[in-house]
């Protein structure tokens, strides 16, 4: 065998190596995205179950809480759709 030959030999076993072990990574890096791509479609379920609701008590539309406008009198908090309706609310209570 000559010297070209050892080289030429050398570099096709050098390549196919390479190949499969590209292959290897490759496959386990889409794997990983995949398990990514999962974990993150189940914890926008989980978000999307912990919105909490809440009931504006003028007009009784049903809210997100992260939305509503917030009064706090005594312990208790209420919540509201607008202002417009917490300010019902205030009124309504000083009567
Ligand atoms: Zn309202």
């Amino acid at each position: 065998m000559g010297v070209v030959e050892s080289i030429l030999n050398f570099l096709l076993i050098f390549l196919i190596i390479n190949g499969i072990f590209n292959y290897l990574v490759f496959s386990r890096a889409k794997k990983a995205a995949q398990k990514i791509q999962e974990d993150n479609a189940q914890l926008k379920l989980e978000v999307k179950e912990e919105i909490e609701m809440v009931t504006d008590y003028i007009c009784g539309r049903t809210l997100p809480k992260s939305e509503a406008y917030i009064l706090a009198n005594d312990d208790q908090k209420h919540y509201f759709c607008s202002w417009d309706c917490r300010e019902k609310f205030i009124a309504g209570n000083q009567v």
